[in-house]
């Protein structure tokens, strides 16, 4: 039989975590503010808690999913005597430093503690597509890995609590700036009488997914970077993706003018070229992937 989990926060979310809780055949007990966001949940078969120190006492496993981490301790403080010997996955998202001090937190109120980071959509989660990351001591991951599963593909990043907080944000920015790029070019797209947004969006798929591909090779460049020792001897043939950068610089250029000429604002247009006249400045030729990454860094940990 499945391990009982109890889930605290009925958001859109948190509904989803339960629901494949339930479909993958695991008693769940439920609680949220809002009583009646429950009422689903329970006619398939939850258990509604009356406070979320009922919730915690209920399995040894509570997964955590709140509008952020202030209302995270705001709901569990009061029932912080609930959490001695009981393991709390945290999936609300914050920052890794509020990982990690809920992690200090969860540790001095005797419960086990991983932080995850959720990459589906309420819809998918708990289908193939959906992975979850966790980080925190490895040993409560493996404890709870067959539960977790339950609501995606279960990664596990490593022991700093922070991690999964890091990467799932990091991959939000990625999605964002990803957003954001394409609505920037079907601004310009449809600032052309003969442009339409459907149809400039059936090149751009084709266009990004292919350079998607040329993702791993930029970052096989960074490890290499990072793992060079500074002090060792003269790292091999440096970058394998290396373009002039010169000629990445006129391109930025007429992007920037471009969308000036078409009415888009072009503010991201104008800091990648200043960025790039300050690498020419300094004498760099190539355009690199170490090299943008230690220009984006505003210290090195
Ligand atoms: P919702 O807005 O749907 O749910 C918010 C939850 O927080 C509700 O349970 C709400 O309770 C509760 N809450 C808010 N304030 C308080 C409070 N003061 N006291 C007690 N409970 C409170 O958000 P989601 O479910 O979509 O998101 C939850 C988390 O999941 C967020 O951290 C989000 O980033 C993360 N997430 C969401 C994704 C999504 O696509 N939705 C994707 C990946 C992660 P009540 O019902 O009573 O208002």
């Amino acid at each position: 039989s499945k391990a009982p989990v109890s889930v605290i926060g009925l958001g859109d979310m948190g509904r989803a975590l339960a629901g494949a809780l339930l479909a993958a055949g695991h008693p769940t007990t439920v609680w949220n503010r809002s009583a009646d966001k429950a009422d689903e949940l329970v006619a398939r078969g939850a258990v509604r808690a009356a406070s979320a120190e009922e919730a915690l006492l209920a399995s040894p496993l509570t997964l955590v999913c709140l509008l952020d981490y202030d209302t995270n301790r705001a709901v569990l403080e009061p029932a912080v005597g609930a959490l001695r010997g009981r393991a709390l996955v945290n999936l609300t998202n914050g920052t890794p430093d509020e990982a990690r001090e809920a992690e200090k937190w969860a540790a001095g109120a005797g419960a086990d503690y991983l932080d995850g980071g959720i990459m589906a959509i309420p819809a998918t989660v708990g289908t193939p597509g959906a992975f979850v990351l966790y980080s925190g001591a490895e040993r409560h991951f493996a404890a709870h890995r067959e539960t977790l599963e339950a609501l995606g593909a279960a990664k596990y990043l490593g022991a700093d609590a922070g991690i999964a907080p890091l990467y799932d944000l990091a991959l939000l920015s990625a999605m964002d700036m990803m957003f954001a790029g394409f609505f920037h070019s079907v601004a310009m797209a449809t600032s052309h009488e003969e442009g339409s947004a459907g149809g400039f969006t059936e090149l751009l798929v084709p266009w990004l997914t292919s350079m998607t591909q040329v993702m791993p090779a930029f970052a096989a460049d960074v490890d290499a970077d990072l793992d060079a020792d500074p002090n060792g001897p003269a790292a091999g043939a440096g970058p394998a993706l290396a373009q002039g950068l010169d000629v990445v610089l006129a391109g930025t250029q007429n992007m920037l003018r471009a969308a000036r000429d078409a009415g888009v604002r072009a503010d991201f247009f104008e800091r990648a070229v200043a960025e790039l006249e300050e690498r020419a400045a300094d004498g760099v030729t190539e355009y690199t992937g170490p090299e943008t990454v230690r220009r984006l860094r505003t210290r090195r940990s």
